[in-house]
């Protein structure tokens, strides 16, 4: 029996992470098991030494340890070096490997829609490690331009130092999404119910006639504020159920050789909503 687990702060237990894994291990046949685990920070380095000796198959990684525990594993691979945070881990042995799979999810969840990141303007609103992944995942896809923009400018531009993308404050947004292609909120405020402020200020940006799609990663919002303003742009909107779908595919296939079609990790979402 293969043991997986998904760690978090108490959030971690409406993670809808062990619905979709549970469902694919079962439909590939896979005797397994996955499981949200709540970590206080405090306990996060001894939940590393249990892995080691509880024999894990693999364990994701979600708010508020991704960047923490990146420090305290056996090895990085690929984009968790250059960001320095860490979704998914990989045992090996009693050596854990650290990987981050939100990078190439989110690139294939823009992808699945026949959206092409090469060559496109975009803007992603948002300074913190979802917004990290989104800019690298779109810097390394080839987009002609990568904007972050947010309200805490010393992170912001912490983060485009460290990317080498562009930095610029909330205010510079109007002029912004009048000249991008894809528009992508990293932020954690989706409804105008979590902040007044923000949906003011979304519902009165410019959009160009140009504009393919805009994004945002949260889902599970049935008032969502971004997908008001595509939809009164008439441009494209997708939520962030697809980037979950395709990161968990990425992961599952590190942890078992295996990459089942990504509608078996979307159809267990889908009947959650
Ligand atoms: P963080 O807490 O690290 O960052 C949240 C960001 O939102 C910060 O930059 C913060 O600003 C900004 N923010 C919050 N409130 C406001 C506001 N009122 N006005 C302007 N900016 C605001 O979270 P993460 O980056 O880890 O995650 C962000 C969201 O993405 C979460 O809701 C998470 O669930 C989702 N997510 C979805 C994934 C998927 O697969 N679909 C994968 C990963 C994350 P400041 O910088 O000033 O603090």
């Amino acid at each position: 029996m293969k043991l997986f687990r998904v760690i978090g702060d108490e959030r971690v237990a409406h993670s809808l992470s062990p619905r979709m894994h549970n469902a694919v291990l079962a439909k590939a046949g896979i005797a397994g098991s996955y499981q949200a685990w709540p970590v206080q920070p405090e306990a996060l380095a001894s939940a590393m030494d249990e892995f080691r000796v509880l024999g894990l198959a693999g364990a994701n990684v979600t708010v508020p340890h991704k960047q923490a525990v990146a420090g305290m594993l056996d090895e990085l691979h690929g984009y968790a070096v250059e960001l320095g945070a860490v979704n998914t881990i990989v045992v090996q042995g009693d050596r854990l490997i650290g990987h981050n799979t939100d990078v190439p999810g989110f690139r294939a969840a823009v992808e699945s829609q026949g959206v092409v990141i090469e060559s496109l303007a975009c803007v992603v609103v948002g300074a913190g490690g979802a917004a990290r992944a989104v800019a690298l995942s779109l810097r390394e896809a080839g987009a002609k331009r990568v904007c972050v923009a947010g309200r805490s400018l010393g992170k912001v531009k912490r983060l485009a130092d460290d990317l080498k993308v562009e930095a610029c404050g909330l205010g510079d947004l109007a002029d912004l999404t009048a000249a991008c292609d894809l528009v992508v909120n990293a932020t954690s405020v989706s409804c105008a119910s979590e902040s007044a402020d923000m949906a003011a200020m979304v519902g009165a940006l410019p959009l160009n006639q140009r504009a393919r799609m805009v994004v945002d990663i949260n889902y599970g919002r049935s008032d969502n504020l971004w997908e008001q303003w595509a939809s009164s742009h008439s441009i494209r909107f997708m939520d962030g159920l697809a980037m979950l779908a395709h990161q968990a595919r990425e992961s599952f296939g590190l942890w078992t050789g295996i990459k089942p079609p990504v509608q078996d990790f979307l159809a267990p979402l889908e009947t959650a909503q």
